[in-house]
């Protein structure tokens, strides 16, 4: 995958200025992205698809892990095929033979990325934008975009299915796995005991950003997508573009106090429903019934009764009440 910067191209094809990139994909059209939206050009740049994502956030992918929990432990892996070889970050061949022989022992997860346990290895998955795994009969034909796919020995199958291609996995040593960069990276989990507001102001620190981009940040709080940073700054009444740096002991209490309490309730309810998620596993989340400004323009504040509004803040879409949130 490679990006080029577009935003002069966006321009000349009349796209809101909040795209991040491109990618030349192999049937030869364009992908424009953003957070958001993908639009896909033709050569001609005629736009011939768009659609609207939302990429699964934590609880989500939470809701993946202790689905497939229930559905693949302890089963032994007879084949592996992989159908598109970009989507494996490790060598192909090791990959394969990793896998064959063994069993998932367990499912752990790290931020947005799935750790599956082996015997001998890990298997770490990210969804990306539409990963998602579905669990078959290996009898079933092979559809499009099921990239990977892993047969055990009763003859089911592990598919995973990605239309956009985005999603990653990677077999590493048992050894390896917290000197991994995408996991070591990542920054402390929602309901950890160390993150308090000492540990977000050490991260807050001399940051000029506004709150909203930085707390977007998995190295601070791992797992955090914009739905819920949304909902969390709403929780502790921070205005979403205040400076990182100037964020309060108090504040800075509640944002952790709103991490832990809201991605709770959200992982209990199975995740935020979303577009491209909802037939995962036929799995449909309940928390977007609890949701009180993402995605609530113009609607009246659950506190105060203002309009919720919507402003884009580093190119993601930022949803607040100006009265309670100052
Ligand atoms: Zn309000």
């Amino acid at each position: 995958m490679y990006y080029i910067c577009i935003s002069n191209y966006a321009k000349k094809v009349g796209i809101p200025n909040r795209q991040i990139g491109t990618k030349k994909d192999t049937r030869e059209h364009t992908l424009v992205f953003s957070c958001k939206t993908i639009f896909c050009f033709s050569k001609n740049n005629c736009i011939i698809n768009r659609e609207v994502i939302i990429m699964p956030e934590i609880a989500e992918v939470e809701t993946v892990r202790n689905t497939l929990k229930r559905q693949i432990l302890n089963k032994k892996i007879k084949s592996v095929n992989v159908r598109y070889n970009k989507m494996i970050e490790s060598d192909i061949n090791t990959f394969e033979k990793g896998l064959i022989g063994d069993e998932f022992i367990d499912i752990k997860r790290r931020g947005k990325w799935l750790i599956f346990e082996l015997h001998n290895h890990y298997l770490l998955s990210h969804l990306r934008m539409e990963g998602k795994f579905f669990l078959k009969n290996s009898a079933e034909e092979i559809i499009k975009h099921e990239h990977v796919i892993i047969t055990f020995i009763d003859n089911t199958d592990l598919r995973y299915h990605d239309t956009r291609k985005f999603g990653r996995m990677n077999l590493i040593k048992k050894e390896d796995l917290e000197n991994t960069e995408c996991i070591k990276k990542q920054g402390l989990e929602p309901g950890d005991k160390n993150l308090t507001s000492k540990y977000l102001l050490t991260k807050f620190k001399n940051k000029k950003l506004p709150i909203k981009t930085v707390l977007l940040d998995q190295t601070i709080i791992s797992g955090l997508g914009n739905i819920y940073v949304n909902e969390v700054l709403f929780y502790a009444k921070i205005n979403p573009l205040k400076e990182a740096g100037k964020i309060t002991d108090k504040e800075a209490n509640l944002i952790a106090e709103g991490a832990n309490t809201i991605i709770k309730e959200a992982i209990k309810m199975g995740g935020t429903t979303i577009k491209s998620y909802t037939s995962s596993l036929g799995v449909t989340g309940r928390f977007q019934n609890k949701l009180k400004v993402h995605k609530k323009e113009g609607q009246p504040c659950p506190i105060c009764n203002t309009p919720i509004e919507n402003v884009k803040i580093n190119g993601r879409s930022t949803y607040f009440c100006p009265q309670c949130q100052k």
